[in-house]
């Protein structure tokens, strides 16, 4: 497929701005023209002084003119940039829109896999820089280019021969920029790629500043972070270095118009070719193509910035998306069924290795069914393509006989509800925190769903109480109440399928009890899929799934599997084994009894 041009990607963003932008370019004309109001006034009053019929009003009205035509720039320039800078907010609002739309559209894994430092980058940072060289590029750049063509077509009208003497420089000029410019892709290119470096060495440093503490590497890791900001200050100043010569030279021969200005026009006029008006106004028009055509110069870096801007930004505004259908099924029942299901992260066809294989599993409606096995088996893989994190390589995943991929992931995400382990706050209150689940629900019905998932004590006794901002609050929450929140998130949005990652790692024993009561009350009259990894918490389930390597290995309620299969039984073994062994603890530390499983 033909890569798109960034102008391209870049108007096709311009929603709700095209009316400002034209705008802003209209009123950039008009200020260019008001600019060479002044050239016209100069011109007419040095050809009265020559011509002898100057008197107090005529001069007076011709530097009306000038001031007037300088007005006109001056103010029709200031609202060209005011337009021009709202026209390059909105189209930065509708890039980070589209990104943030995509997001939400494409499969999970997508996301997952993106670093968030690079994400971050691109839709804050890198989309930013758009920003200011666009909003000076419309009024200044075009009003730059078009009042140096204005000019010379002014000075052509006044003397032709004076025109091309007045534009000598730029060809001259364009032999070392021309040198510059030959490989100046390739270096902003890798300019490019050595700043992502940096801003990918810091933000790693930044997100692992716990683990290089903890591990004591903090001298290794500023190496490296060291390293990426002096390779990065060396590649900058190399390039600077290889070129600042010739750049200087080209902006130095540039505005040297009078080079060839003068020698000429002197030449001309001693030949009485050239009247001294014609002259003098000559020179100064001259000296107005150059001084314009200097301040685009500038504008050859804002293209560029604008364009490596677009073009990260349209990595991921060119996602694939997941497919989704809009209209609404009517489901039969809750029953789920998986049927030959077979999955890899890999999305290349010659280097997959599948997760999951061959996977039939029926999970009835109201049911209890627990995923467990060791770890990297596929549990995890499971619920996520139930809820459609992700879609399956090969097979089906069915609720109520209707393929996932033909309910509206509005619907679906209506129909799962899905509690993992990693319980993400909003930097909101906690009471819109849980009123996440539903955002219909009144404040009395969010209160409801934290006193079942036993919330409610902990957040009255905050000292905003259910108004605190959770960032405020997550340093004083610990892991198990921040799991509850997300549990009484989950009550709230009442959903039919009820998916649980079941958390082992904030687990104190009174902690424990309040997360298996809450889980209760979340669960109740579900259809219940639990991945499980204390395998106490599951005995009870309706039917036990062993997952080994991406298959099957065993299903069956807990005592069944416990008389047919190994892996099973050596799991419960281990289980139990751990549960002595930190029933034992408790013994020698509290000198208590603590009774087993
Ligand atoms: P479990 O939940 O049983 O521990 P998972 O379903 O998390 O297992 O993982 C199954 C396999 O898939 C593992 O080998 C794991 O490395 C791999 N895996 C999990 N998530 C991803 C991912 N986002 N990208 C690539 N591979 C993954």
């Amino acid at each position: 497929m033909k890569e798109k041009s960034w102008v391209g990607i870049l108007f096709s963003y311009t929603k709700g701005s095209k009316i400002k932008l034209s705008l802003s370019i209209l009123l950039a004309i008009i200020s260019v023209f008001g600019g060479l109001l002044p050239y016209l006034g100069v011109y007419h009053i040095i050809i009265m002084f020559f011509a002898g019929t100057q008197t107090g009003s005529k001069i007076l009205y011709w530097a009306g003119i000038c001031l007037g035509g300088y007005l006109i720039k001056i103010l029709f320039y200031g609202f060209s940039t005011v337009l021009s800078h709202r026209s390059a907010y909105k189209i930065l609002e509708n890039i980070r829109l589209a990104i943030a739309d995509k997001l939400m559209k494409v499969p999970l894994g997508t996301v997952l896999n993106e670093s968030i430092g690079k994400m971050k980058n691109v839709i804050v940072d890198r989309v930013e820089t758009i920003e200011l060289p666009l909003a000076h590029l419309i009024p200044e750049g075009l009003s730059s280019l078009l009042l140096a063509v204005s000019v010379l077509v002014y000075l052509i009208v006044v003397d032709w021969r004076m025109a091309i003497a007045g534009i000598i420089s730029i060809p001259l000029a364009a032999i070392p920029y021309g040198i510059v410019m030959r490989t100046y892709n390739k270096k902003y290119d890798d300019y490019m790629k050595a700043s992502n470096y940096v801003n990918g060495v810091i933000v790693e440093y930044i997100e692992g500043i716990e683990v290089i503490k903890a591990f004591n590497h903090a001298s290794i890791s500023y190496e490296k972070f060291q390293k990426a900001i002096n390779d990065f200050k060396d590649y900058t100043l190399d390039w600077f270095q290889s070129t600042w010569k010739l750049m200087n030279l080209g902006s130095a021969i540039l505005p040297s118009t009078l080079l060839g200005t003068l020698p000429l026009g002197m030449y001309l006029y001693i030949n009485g070719l050239l009247t001294p008006a014609d002259l003098t106004i000559s020179i100064i028009l001259s000296l107005g193509i150059v001084e314009t055509l200097t301040k685009f110069t500038v504008f050859v870096n804002d293209l560029k910035s604008i364009e490596y801007a677009l073009r990260d930004a349209d990595q991921f505004l060119n996602l694939k998306e997941l497919p989704s259908v809009r209209q609404q099924v009517k489901l039969k029942n809750y029953n789920i069924k998986l049927e030959n299901v077979s999955f890899s992260y890999l999305q290349d066809e010659n280097n997959k290795e599948n997760v999951l294989t061959n996977i039939d599993l029926e999970i009835p409606e109201g049911s209890f069914t627990a995923l467990v096995g060791p770890s990297g088996g596929g549990k995890s893989t499971i619920a996520r393509l139930m809820a459609r994190f992700w879609d399956v390589g090969k097979g089906a995943i069915k609720i109520g006989d209707t393929d996932i991929r033909d309910i509206p992931l509005t619907q679906l995400t209506d129909t799962v509800s899905f509690v993992t382990q990693d319980n993400f706050l909003f930097n909101s209150s906690l009471l819109e925190n849980i009123r996440l689940g539903n955002s219909k629900a009144s404040d009395e019905e969010v209160k409801e769903a934290a006193k079942a998932a036993c919330c409610h004590e902990f957040i009255e006794e905050l000292d905003g109480g259910y108004n605190t901002l959770a960032g405020e609050a997550g340093n004083k929450l610990s892991g198990g109440e921040k799991q509850r929140i997300a549990i009484a998130r989950a009550i709230l949005k009442n959903a039919p399928i009820v998916m649980l990652d079941e958390a082992t790692a904030f687990t104190d024993p009174e902690n424990e009890d309040k997360i298996q009561k809450s889980i209760a009350a979340l669960t109740k009259g579900k259809t219940l899929l639990v991945i499980a990894h204390r395998l106490s918490t599951i005995r009870n389930a309706d039917n036990i799934v062993v997952l080994n390597n991406g298959r099957i290995e065993d299903t069956g309620s807990h005592e069944k599997l416990l008389k047919d299969c190994k892996l099973y039984r050596d799991m419960w073994q281990a289980h139990i084994g751990s549960k002595a062994w930190a029933a034992n603890s408790d013994q020698n530390i509290e000198g208590e009894v603590v009774s087993n499983v």
